[in-house]
C-alpha cells in the first residue's frame, strides 16, 4: 500500500519523501509545482502533477493508488503575502483541505498527517508553548492552518478520519549529502537569506528589529532540522497505524536562538563576514517562539538528531555551495 504525499516536491515534503523511501515505504506524490520542484522528488516515488483542489484529478490519483495514509504539505506559507492576499490562503490551504478530505472519505482512506505551524498560536502568553495553549493566530496564514486543524477534527467526529497535526516551529537545514535542500522564490526565511548573503547573492542581511524584550533585543526562534521533521511524520503515520486517536504535537528543539545568534553561527560555519544591518520590526513577528516538544518525544518516540544549530546551518550551507542556483528550474534560468 502507498503513502500519498501532497506537496512532496516542496522543501519539507521532498525531504520526507526521500526519508520514506529510504525506510522502504511505497510513495506517491501529488504536487502542482506552484512553489515546488520536480527534481526534488526522489525518482522512486510516483509523481502526479496537479492541484489538491481539483477533486476530479485527486480522485483519479486515489483510484490508481492503493492509499494507506496521506501526508499533507501542500499549502502557501508566506506570512506577509497572506496579510496582503488572505483569500488566496483560505482558497489554497483551507479549501484544499476540504477537497482532500472529501476525496479521502469517498475512498475510505482514514489517516492523515498534517503540516501545521507555530503560527496557529499567535503571540504566546508564556514560553515554552504547549499544545494545549490558546491558538489565536495573528495572520491569515496561521488562521488558514488553524481552520484546517478544526476541519480535520470535525471530519474525524463525522467520518472517523484520524489525523495528526504537527505544529512545526522554525525549519532549516538540508539533507547532509547536499542532494536536496531549500529553494524558495522569493526566499523569506532567515537561514537561507543569511546564506544568500554569505554566497554573495545579496549585499547584506537586514535584521528585523533589535528592540524586543529578549537577551540581545532580536527575536528568538526554535530551530528544527528538516530531516528530524521528516522522521516525525513517519512516527506520526505509525502512531495512526497503531490505532491511536487524533492529536496535535509541537515539533521544535525546545531551545531558542536569537536572530543575532543565528547570524554569528552562520559566520562561524561559512567563514564569511556576512554583512548585516538593523532594520525596523517586521509586522506580525512575535518576540519569542519556543516549543515545548516533550509530548512528541514521549508519545511519538521522536528523537531529533540535530540538536546544534551550527550542524543545522552546516547542512544548509553544503546544499547552497553545491547548488548555487538551487534546482535551477526557474523560467529565465535556463
Ligand atoms: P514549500 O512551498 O516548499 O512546499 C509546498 C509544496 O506544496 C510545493 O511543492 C507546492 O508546489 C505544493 N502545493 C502548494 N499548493 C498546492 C496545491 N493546491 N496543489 C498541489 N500542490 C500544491 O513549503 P515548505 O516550506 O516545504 O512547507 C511545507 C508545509 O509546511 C506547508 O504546509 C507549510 O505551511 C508548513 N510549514 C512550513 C514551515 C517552514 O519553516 N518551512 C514552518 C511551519 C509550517
Ligand atoms: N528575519 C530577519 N531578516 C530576514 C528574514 C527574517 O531578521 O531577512 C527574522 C524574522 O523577523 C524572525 C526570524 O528572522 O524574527 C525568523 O523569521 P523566518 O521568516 O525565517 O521564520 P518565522 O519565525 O517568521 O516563521
Amino acid at each position: 500500500m502507498a503513502i500519498l504525499v501532497l506537496g512532496g516536491a516542496g522543501y519539507i515534503g521532498s525531504h520526507t519523501v526521500d526519508r520514506l523511501i529510504e525506510k522502504g515505504y511505497d510513495v506517491a506524490v501529488v504536487d502542482n509545482l506552484v512553489t515546488g520542484h520536480r527534481a526534488a522528488v526522489n525518482p522512486k516515488a510516483r509523481f502526479y502533477e496537479g492541484d489538491v483542489r481539483d477533486k476530479t484529478f485527486l480522485s483519479g490519483v486515489f483510484d490508481k493508488e492503493d492509499v494507506e495514509g496521506v501526508i499533507h504539505f501542500a499549502a502557501f506559507s508566506v506570512v506577509p503575502e497572506s496579510m496582503a492576499k488572505p483569500l488566496k490562503y483560505f482558497d489554497n490551504n483551507t479549501y484544499g483541505m476540504i477537497s482532500l478530505l472529501e476525496v479521502m472519505n469517498a475512498h475510505h482512506v482514514n489517516k492523515i498527517v498534517f503540516s501545521s505551524t507555530a503560527a496557529t498560536y499567535g503571540e504566546p502568553k508564556h514560553i515554552p508553548i504547549r499544545e494545549t495553549d490558546p491558538q489565536v493566530p495573528t495572520n491569515p496564514y496561521g488562521e488558514s492552518k488553524l481552520a484546517m486543524e478544526k476541519i480535520m477534527h470535525w471530519s474525524d467526529v463525522a467520518y472517523g478520519i484520524k489525523f495528526v497535526a504537527l505544529r512545526y516551529f522554525n525549519v532549516a537545514g538540508a539533507k547532509p549529502d547536499g542532494s536536496i535542500g531549500e529553494d524558495h522564490h522569493p526566499e523569506t526565511h532567515l537561514v537561507p537569506i543569511i546564506l544568500q548573503v554569505a554566497a554573495g547573492e545579496r549585499d547584506e542581511l537586514t535584521i528585523f528589529g533589535d528592540d524586543y524584550d529578549t537577551k540581545d533585543g532580536t527575536n528568538v526562534r526554535d530551530y528544527v532540522h528538516v530531516l528530524d521533521l521528516a522522521d516525525a511524520h513517519i512516527l506520526a503515520l505509525k502512531y495512526l497505524q497503531a490505532g491511536h486517536d487524533s492529536d496535535a504535537f509541537n515539533l521544535g528543539s525546545s531551545t531558542g536562538f536569537s536572530n543575532k545568534e543565528i547570524l554569528e553561527a552562520a559566520r562561524d560555519v561559512t567563514g564569511k563576514p556576512i554583512p548585516a544591518k538593523m532594520g525596523p520590526r517586521r509586522a506580525g513577528d512575535p518576540s519569542t517562539l519556543i516549543a515545548a516538544s516533550d509530548k512528541a518525544r514521549k508519545v511519538l518516540g521522536w528523537d531529533p538528531q540535530f540538536d546544534d544549530v551550527h550542524e543545522i546551518i552546516k547542512t544548509a550551507w553544503n546544499w547552497k555551495e553545491t547548488h548555487p542556483k538551487g534546482y535551477d528550474d526557474r523560467k529565465g534560468n535556463k
